[in-house]
């Protein structure tokens, strides 16, 4: 049986009457109320989740055709995930050229900038 906004259901989820002397309908209302005692009080305690995750984070820099730089990143939990930041969308906030980025056959960490047409 669970407690609910007030109201006690069953494990599959139908209501369930308040019933006087009912021990475990009583075990639930005192739990409900030391929660809230707890929230109103001392505070409740609860653990805090940590969970460690690498983020690898891709960038692109290059100085456009007009001088200004420009710069994109793309942040992945994959070390070779190199689509990301190649999809990415380089286009200059002076000029409004674009440009496009594909991998640098000579070089497998490298990628190769063209005007876009
Ligand atoms: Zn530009």
């Amino acid at each position: 049986m669970i407690l609910r906004a007030g109201k006690f259901y069953d494990s599959e989820g139908n209501l369930v009457p308040l019933e006087f002397g009912n021990k475990e309908q009583i075990k639930l209302m005192n739990e409900e109320r030391s929660r809230v005692d707890c929230f109103t009080g001392d505070g409740l305690p609860v653990s805090i989740d940590i969970d460690e995750r690498v983020v690898y984070d891709f960038q692109i820099r290059f100085k456009c055709i007009c001088g200004k730089q420009i710069y994109r990143d793309y942040e992945s939990e994959e070390s070779d995930d190199f689509e990301g930041i190649l999809k990415r969308e380089f286009f200059c906030s002076e000029c409004t050229r674009g440009y496009t980025a594909e991998i640098d056959p000579d070089d497998t960490e490298g990628a190769l900038i063209r005007l876009k047409k």
